[in-house]
């Protein structure tokens, strides 16, 4: 039990989180006193607000300091949740979650609430640049976005239908992971498995014996069909998982036809449409674009129609040169398989081969260097700062003249407690209210293997690439020169421009400029050879003309299900696919391949509308980049200009006209083009060499 005297160490939100001392017996009490607080709090600035005249400094920024407080109550649950979960912890912080749910429900559609921005939205200065005139647009829009100005009669239907449509996209979802687990494949002959490697064919031997049946069982899940298509000698195994995979929760499913989705999509599509339109939109694709950094349903379309057009040459040559190398025309289940052997063939590089050179400390040393030759910033350790496990490591972000910015939290290492993946968090916000000055703070999270007792922690390229992607975003987060929470580093920033930062400092970890800075042999120290650094570039670019088209189709089924969706046509799916194939597909699929069944990134909620992001964002990334290749890696002037335009300015800024001001013009498809190797001419020769 919880000492009536003892300080609640997630109450104490002045300096940085106390991870260590944070116990599942503080994480409820601190919440819900956090709540009643802050609940407490809203009403009396409700009723200030009614009484005299509200404005920026008097309300919204009062208002602003109450989200932060119960930010930097629930971060650090949030996060230790994530990174050190234990079963006690992770009962707590479920039973938290309907509470923070209600009271920002409560928030989102509170009229009078709505009202007051309304009001001090009316009477701000607009040529204000500190960010408050964005701040003030974006609550409005989520206000109106959450249905807040409907009629009483529409309000109780827009509900119903988020209600409705919450319950149909996880119905969507559980039914692909329904018709997987219902399916398997059983194997007796041991020639059938010519190629698999060891790992699938354990598990495969085990879930046999498990049944007691004999052989092999494979099972529909992402590792064993990548494995079976990708490395399966045998054609008509491939032939077998591909259908299994592509029919997922469809009418051409070998398994149970009660998994198909196809009445759930037409629903899903039908209540996006109509919940659309009582906010006033044409539909859910301008709903989805009218919070993005695209200006129109028309301009997204019109992106990918034209990267398409630049990239579709490309995916021929590539084509060709694997049918030439396998010596005959493919079918879709070849595909994966021949590229992989292509691909280790002529360009492979193994992880292997190239993580003797990629000790972590000296990765981190470059990294850390790179930053300095662009923005001149130090990134240095500091020891005494508390954290949640021994693989933790606090850095401090200084500037040239010894001035703090902000701090890192890196935690690198996997963990049986900690979830998969990598990414960047906010632990800290930079706030500046009244003269007063809170550093931004972030969580830079990994899951290398750790070290052994004979070698460091080594990094295979894809995990370097990683990790500069998530310091892209760190610094983005840090670097920001916004003061009110609400629109400073992450936050207010569209979700199509998102990932420019994070994509554009993926772009220095390929650089064979870079890549010597950064690499060191663990045991002799030598950088990685210039015939290992050739190789990883052709890997990049290997087949990235098939890559793109099978991206664009998606990105561009996406777009026009949303946008073209009419109440008397429905979804026209089939049609819509065999339009958009027409145009974008290399290889001819088969015809009863319905991968829209198991699309859940769209239809499970999530993409929705805003598949193209992907591209989106790499196109910015690239253009932005490329200013780099014309003027110089570490050009200084270029650098500040990108950290001036894009990285301070957090939601402060329309970021169609901060790439402007940064770039001179407004982003152009080339640099990707280049990038990617999708120019006919670079693309290596079909003959073998
Ligand atoms: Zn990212």
């Amino acid at each position: 039990m919880l000492q009536k005297n003892t300080v609640n160490p997630l109450l104490d939100t002045e300096a940085l989180p106390r991870f260590s001392a944070i116990r599942p017996e503080h994480v409820e009490p601190a919440v819900h006193e956090t709540i009643e607080n802050n609940s407490a709090s809203l009403n009396e600035i409700l009723e200030k607000a009614a009484s005299s005249s509200p404005d920026f400094e008097n309300t919204i920024l009062p208002l602003e300091e109450l989200a932060d407080r119960l930010y930097r109550v629930w971060s650090p649950v949030a996060h230790l949740h994530a990174v050190a979960n234990t079963p006690r912890l992770r009962k707590t912080y479920n039973r938290c979650l309907p509470a923070i749910a209600r009271y920002e429900t409560e928030l989102g559609q509170n009229d009078a609430l709505y009202r007051v921005y309304q009001q001090v939205a009316g009477e701000i200065d607009p040529s204000r640049t500190d960010g408050a005139v964005n701040l003030l647009k974006f609550a409005i829009r989520d206000f109106e976005r959450a249905g807040v100005n409907l009629a009483d009669a529409e309000k109780t239907r827009f509900k119903a239908i988020v209600e409705r449509l919450t319950q149909i996209q996880a119905q969507f979802e559980q039914n692909v992971l329904d018709s997987m687990a219902e399916w398997s494949c059983h194997v007796t002959d041991a020639d059938r498995l010519a190629g698999l490697p060891s790992t699938v064919l354990e598990r495969a031997a085990a879930d046999a014996a498990e049944k007691s049946i004999e052989g092999w069982l494979f099972r529909l899940d992402q590792p064993t069909y990548t494995a079976i298509v990708n490395y399966a000698d045998d054609v008509d195994l491939r032939a077998e998982l591909h259908r299994a995979w592509v029919t997922r929760a469809s009418d051409t499913a070998p398994a149970n036809p009660a998994y198909d989705n196809t009445a759930i999509m037409e629903e899903i599509l039908s209540l996006r449409h109509e919940a659309t339109r009582l906010l006033g939109f044409n539909g859910y694709a301008e709903y989805s674009i009218a919070a993005k950094m695209a200006t129109s349903v028309d301009e997204v379309r019109g992106f990918l129609q034209q990267l398409a057009e630049r990239s579709y040459p490309a995916a021929l040559k590539d084509k060709e040169l694997l049918e030439r190398f396998a010596g005959r025309s493919l079918d879709p289940w070849d595909i994966a398989y021949y590229s992989e052997k292509l691909r280790m063939e002529r360009y492979s590089v193994s992880d292997e081969e190239l993580r003797p050179y990629f000790p972590l400390d000296r990765v981190l040393q470059g990294l850390f260097s790179v930053i300095h030759g662009l923005y001149g910033l130090t990134v240095a350790p500091a020891d005494s700062v508390d954290v949640w496990h021994s693989d933790v490591s606090y850095y401090r972000l200084v500037e040239e003249d010894g001035t703090e910015i902000g701090g890192v939290f890196i935690d690198l290492f996997a963990r049986p407690e900690k979830r998969s993946g990598a990414w960047m968090d906010e632990c800290v916000s930079r706030k500046r209210f009244n003269g007063e000055l809170q550093k931004p703070v972030a969580h830079l999270v990994c899951n290398f293997s750790p070290p052994t007792r004979s070698r460091p922690s080594l990094l295979t390229h894809d995990e370097v690439v990683t990790l500069f992607h998530e310091f892209g975003h760190t610094l983005h987060h840090l670097l920001s020169r916004v003061d009110y929470p609400s629109v400073s580093g992450i936050n207010g920033v569209p979700w199509d421009a998102v990932e420019l930062p994070s994509q554009f400092f993926e772009n220095f970890a390929w650089q064979p400029e870079v890549l010597t800075r950064i690499s060191g042999h663990f045991e002799t120290n030598e950088p990685l050879p210039e015939a290992l650094i050739d190789k990883l570039q052709a890997s990049r670019v290997f087949h990235s003309g098939l890559q793109m088209m099978r991206q664009l189709e998606f990105a561009l089924f996406d777009i026009r299900l949303h946008a073209e969706y009419s109440p008397e046509a429905g979804a026209r799916i089939p049609e819509l696919l065999a339009e958009i194939r027409a145009q974008v597909s290399v290889f001819s699929s088969s015809e009863y391949n319905r991968f829209a069944h198991a699309f859940s990134h769209i239809f499970g909620g999530g993409y929705a509308a805003g598949y193209y992001s992907y591209k989106w964002a790499e196109v910015l990334a690239a253009d932005a980049f490329s200013a780099f290749e014309e003027n110089g890696l570490f050009d200084k002037d270029m650098a500040q200009r990108f950290r001036r335009c894009i990285l301070e300015i957090g939601g402060t800024r329309d970021i169609g006209e901060a790439f402007i001001a940064f770039r001179g013009r407004p982003p152009d498809i080339d640099a990707l083009v280049r990038q990617a190797g999708l120019l006919v001419e670079d693309r290596p020769p079909a003959v073998a060499q």
